[in-house]
């Protein structure tokens, strides 16, 4: 780097061409671009580079860069800038916001009856006329406060918005059946709502119903980790019925109280920043997409970069119907214009003017592309040691899927006491059972790793963990992850072997070939056999053998693999019990690159 003694300061805006920096300095381009090679960024002159990029190479040649007041930035219009003159992030210009609320609980406990609910009571007597219709989100009005709430009920939907990067929701509705209570995806919902750091208020649903039990739900909340107010904990937790609409003004004021404890706040004077929640292709519209405003206001005509495609907002609508100009913080929209249709999870942002937005779009798509190429790093046992060292991993977290309930204590207390100074060893869910969609999700999100004991893979878990590169671990003795994590935890974790489940097959009959052995009839659900796999066999989701392929068969003939929607005859070595109903899935282990 050379220091330069008569360093020059000059302001540069959040974001600029190379040939604008140029200007700044008074250089040509082709130096700018130089300096940029030698920072290992390639670019082109009129390559959008942002604030951080451009003071590096300001000052590696001999400029102190500062950040222009954005009112005062090049890029954006002058019409655009009057209309909205305080592009800034100071304190001084943000407001609260409402809160955004999703509805989370087990099946028919009732989450999308109370979102009805609140919906009929709230929204459509204000909009009298309205017609109410899906678009992903609605808001409602409480005194002189407003919620956001999100009408994809499930911590399902919940988690994948996470694993995209996109943390919406401020509060975590947890609706809880009065006359079943805790549940296996209320617990499920718990464990999300706590990883994302998502405070929960309980709305104890069904009141109505003769054999509620409060005080039944009431213990087992606390049981899994959630302490009431009336027991001395945080959670507000409010009888509600969504059939007879008793209680939902008292919860939607719970929901004000706990969200007015984390200030949430935005400027609605800067150009917004959004979240799609919901899009489609519409035959007579074009591409449509509910996006939910996180800070800024969208208006009608902004320029707008989403994911890797863009647009210019031709029309908005809300919720019921209505055409809008424009959307503040936390308020949802419908927006017609983008150029093709987003994903669920991607981010919208304001472009200064349609050349912005089309540079930042190939940008994205090249970045992309390089991203692919090195590949994502997410979380494995085998990479974690090198994390710790480099200081940027601070807790290890885990997803542990065990064969029975009894099995999760005595592995959760093992792992939590690994906890060093350097990094916490945290199980973040548990639960019997193979592993989900859900779990893979989780630990997508949370940057977790998923260890199961005893148990096997959902055909669908599997390929998501496939995608998402997720490390999943089997194991069936204790002491083996216990010493696997310990090891990874200090670095001496030689490199592994990964298993990569290849088929799951069930068992559809069973042929007694001499007294001692039997082949299993089965048929194929998913992936493809090979005869060099090995194979667990699952019973009701748990483990109850393992073993190398003995042998593989398509009418009596031996052969090398089976694929999807084929039957063949399977043994496994070592095992000779098979029952009809019986899933065997299929694994191979690959070195690990
Ligand atoms: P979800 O699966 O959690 O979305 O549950 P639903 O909203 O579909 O409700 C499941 C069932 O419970 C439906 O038959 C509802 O009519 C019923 N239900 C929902 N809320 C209440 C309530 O407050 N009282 C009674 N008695 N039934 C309810």
């Amino acid at each position: 780097m050379t220091t330069n003694a008569s360093t020059r300061t000059i302001e540069i805006p959040r974001v600029l061409s190379v040939k604008d920096l140029g200007d700044l300095m008074g250089v040509s381009p082709v130096e700018v671009i130089k300096e940029l090679m030698k920072n290992g960024v390639m670019a082109s002159m009129n390559q959008v580079i942002d604030f951080d990029t451009a003071a590096i190479v300001a000052a590696d040649m001999g400029f102190e860069a500062v950040e222009a007041r954005a009112a005062q930035q090049a890029q954006v219009p002058v019409e655009a800038a009057s209309a909205r003159p305080a592009i800034d992030e100071d304190a001084a210009n943000l407001a609260p916001r409402p809160p955004v609320v999703t509805i989370m609980g087990h099946v028919d406990h009732g989450k999308t009856s109370l979102l009805d609910a609140i919906r009929e009571t709230k929204v459509t007597a204000g909009e009298a006329g309205g017609i109410t219709q899906h678009i992903g989100a609605y808001q409602v009005q409480v005194g002189d406060h407003q919620i956001t709430f999100l009408d994809t009920p499930g911590h399902e939907a919940f988690t994948a918005m996470r694993a995209r990067g996109a943390q919406v929701t401020d509060v975590a509705v947890l609706v809880v059946a009065a006359d079943d209570g805790v549940m296996p995806q209320t617990r499920e919902a718990i464990d999300h709502a706590k990883a994302a750091g998502v405070p929960i208020v309980v709305a104890l649903n069904k009141m109505d119903l003769e054999n509620a039990n409060p005080d039944r739900v009431k213990k087992e909340l606390s049981d899994n980790g959630v302490v009431i107010e009336e027991w001395g904990g945080d959670v507000p937790l409010v009888p509600v019925s969504a059939r007879t609409r008793e209680g939902l003004q008292d919860l939607l004021e719970n929901i004000i109280v706990v969200s007015d404890v984390l200030e949430l706040k935005a400027d609605p004077g800067r150009p917004a920043i959004a979240v799609v929640i919901e899009a489609e292709l519409s035959k007579t519209r074009g591409p449509l997409a509910t996006v939910l405003v996180k800070t800024g206001t969208l208006n009608v005509g902004d320029y707008v970069v989403v994911g890797e495609t863009m647009g210019r907002v031709k029309a908005m609508l809300n919720e019921s119907g209505k055409r809008i100009k424009s959307a503040g913080p936390s308020e949802p929209a419908e927006i017609l214009g983008l150029q093709s249709v987003p994903r669920a999870g991607e981010t919208l942002r304001v472009a200064p003017d349609e050349k912005t937005a089309r540079t930042t779009v190939i940008e994205r798509i090249r970045e992309r592309e390089a991203a692919a190429m090195r590949q994502q790093q997410r979380i494995t046992l085998d990479t974690l040691f090198g994390e710790i060292s480099a200081g940027k991993l601070k807790e290890l977290n885990i997803i542990l899927k065990t064969d029975v309930q009894g099995s999760i204590e005595p592995i959760r207390t093992s792992l939590e006491r690994l906890s060093n100074e350097q990094v916490k060893v945290k199980i973040i869910h548990t639960g019997s059972g193979s592993i989900t969609e859900s779990d893979v999700m989780l630990a997508v999100a949370s940057k977790g790793i998923i260890i199961a004991f005893n148990t096997g893979t959902e055909g669908g878990a599997d390929r998501q963990a496939a995608t998402e590169k997720v490390d999943i671990r089997h194991y069936s003795v204790i002491y083996n992850i216990v010493e696997d994590v310990d090891k990874a935890l200090k670095g001496m974790l030689e490199p592994t072997f990964r298993e990569v489940i290849t088929a799951h097959a069930e068992v559809r009959q069973v042929f007694k070939v001499s007294r001692k052995n039997s082949i299993a009839g089965a048929y194929v659900r998913d992936g493809t056999i090979a005869r060099s796999d090995s194979a667990r066999v699952l019973r009701d989701g748990a483990q109850i053998a393992e073993g190398k392929l003995a042998s593989l068969k398509r009418f009596q003939e031996d052969v090398r693999e089976v694929t999807t929607n084929f039957e063949c005859g399977i043994q496994v070595e070592g095992f000779d019990s098979f029952e009809v109903g019986d899933v065997i899935e299929c694994y191979r282990t690959e070195r690990e690159t």
